[in-house]
């Protein structure tokens, strides 16, 4: 049995208009708060089938958190390496599923380095978005969208490192909607996909400056930049107020909290940010979570 759940795709009143029926599949609701569970899941399995005695992950955030829920679920031992710069509350998250946290290094570079010199040949190391293991099991988020709600005029979702949008791609190939847009969107200040699309080349940003850290990769995959060839993909940004309020507003309206880098796509669609979304009767915007913002967190960040 799979080690994510089978999430609901819902029709929101609250964001459908007249003109417009908009879908929240709730990847919200996996077991440790994110879609990420899909493809870490998947990829965990995998290497505990091909023998594999340990997991190792870089990430503080979701990512590390699904590495530490899928090692529980196979009973292999995780170890997450985490920089000093990670929050308190991720790592209560992650050792809350018994894996080991360590921290080391003020940077996420330093703290992966450490985590490679205690790799042993019998550990899997887990990527957090750039591995065809992952978009498997991303893809099946919209496999199982397909039978849920009628096909969309326009898919949207959140763009970090892209392997949410690579594996969302390679699901939407895989039930006849290569020919529906995908409006990616990220927040100002990690918008490393649209800064790649206008140079016409990958672009590694300096820093990240949003608040939206799940989003904060410096460049995104190669196999994310190419998707772009192949698919009409429109990449948009919001701003962090924009995502921040976005988030306030699906507490309000669908009672559940997700991170900044949720509310960019909420944000994206809500404005309807680009002309696709002008005239999409069906939009399907994929609410992938996050657990490391708690409600104060966004409380805090609206002021
Ligand atoms: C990881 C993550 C993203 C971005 O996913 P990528 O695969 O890195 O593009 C977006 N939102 C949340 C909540 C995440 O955890």
């Amino acid at each position: 049995m799979a080690i994510h759940m089978t999430t609901p795709t819902v029709a929101s009143d609250a964001f459908s208009t007249a003109d417009q029926r908009v879908w929240l599949k709730l990847e919200a609701l996996q077991p440790c708060g994110s879609f990420k569970l899909r493809g870490i899941g998947h990829a965990c399995e995998v290497h505990a089938g091909r023998g594999a005695k340990r997991l190792l992950s870089s990430s503080g955030g979701n990512a590390g958190m699904a590495v530490a829920y899928a090692g529980k679920r196979l009973g292999l031992p995780v170890v997450v390496v985490v920089p000093e710069t990670t929050r308190e509350w991720p790592k209560t998250l992650i050792r809350r599923q018994g894996a080991e946290v360590i921290v080391h290094g003020t940077s996420w570079m330093e703290a992966n380095e450490h985590l490679m010199s205690l790799r042993q040949p019998t550990d899997a190391f887990i990527h957090p978005f750039d591995d065809p293991l992952l978009w498997d099991g991303h893809a099946s988020m919209i496999e199982e969208a397909a039978t849920q709600m009628p096909r969309p005029d326009a898919v949207v979702l959140s763009v970090g490192g892209g392997g949410l949008m690579s594996g969302v791609l390679q699901g939407m190939h895989a039930v006849g909607w290569q020919d529906v847009p995908l409006v990616a969107a990220e927040t100002i200040g990690a918008d490393s996909l649209n800064a790649s699309i206008a140079a016409g080349e990958l672009v590694t940003l300096e820093g990240i400056t949003s608040i939206a850290t799940s989003l904060g990769a410096r460049r995104v995959s190669e196999r994310a930049f190419a998707w772009t060839k192949q698919h009409a993909v429109v990449a948009t940004t919001v701003s962090d107020a924009e995502a921040v309020q976005a988030c306030l507003t699906v507490a309000k309206e669908h009672r559940l909290i997700v991170e900044p880098a949720c509310g960019a796509a909420v944000a994206a669609a809500l404005k309807r940010s680009v002309p696709v979304l002008q005239h999409a009767r069906h939009v399907l915007v994929i609410l992938c979570g996050g657990a490391c913002a708690t409600y104060e967190d966004l409380q805090a960040w609206a002021g």
